[in-house]
């Protein structure tokens, strides 16, 4: 079995407006344990624990409250050592400050919030996930994160 993660607030606690698990249509199914963090465009980003940066999209400019956006978020996903992935969506267009197998510890700035996407209001989507497959849309589970480190 996988030993389990902890995970801190992926944006500055001073920037969090609200956490929201379940207002956005996009939370069901394999994203049903996903969550949003709600903040201004231009907040940091930051790596929610120690990791490997995976990928990075942050080529897009669009986004807006329609499911046609869906494929154009910007987004990094962080590899961690139990497994576990983190993903980071919505993010500005070419505000990445990582690089690919880049390492990175927990707080570190890795990008800021922007409105690309699917996405109705300025927030970081968040998830925490394990692959079943190699297609990153489609070959994957969420896992329910309850608590974060820096919120008891
Ligand atoms: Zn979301």
């Amino acid at each position: 079995m996988m030993t389990k993660n902890k995970y801190v607030v992926p944006i500055p606690m001073e920037m969090l407006q609200r956490i929201d698990r379940s207002s956005s249509p996009a939370h069901i199914g394999k994203l049903r344990n996903a969550v949003d963090f709600v903040t201004p465009i231009g907040t940091p980003v930051l790596a929610a624990a120690e990791g490997i940066v995976t990928q990075i999209n942050d080529d897009f400019y669009v986004g807006g409250p329609d499911a046609s956006y869906w494929f154009f978020t910007n987004f990094i996903t962080i590899r961690h050592s139990n497994g576990e992935f983190s993903r980071y969506d919505h993010l500005d267009y070419q505000s990445s400050k990582v690089k690919l197998n880049q390492k990175v510890l927990a707080g570190d700035e890795i990008s800021k919030v922007g409105m690309t996407g699917y996405t109705y209001i300025p927030h970081l989507h968040f998830q925490v996930y394990v692959y079943t497959g190699y297609n990153i849309w489609t070959d994957f589970e969420t896992i329910e994160i309850k608590d974060f480190k820096n919120i008891l």
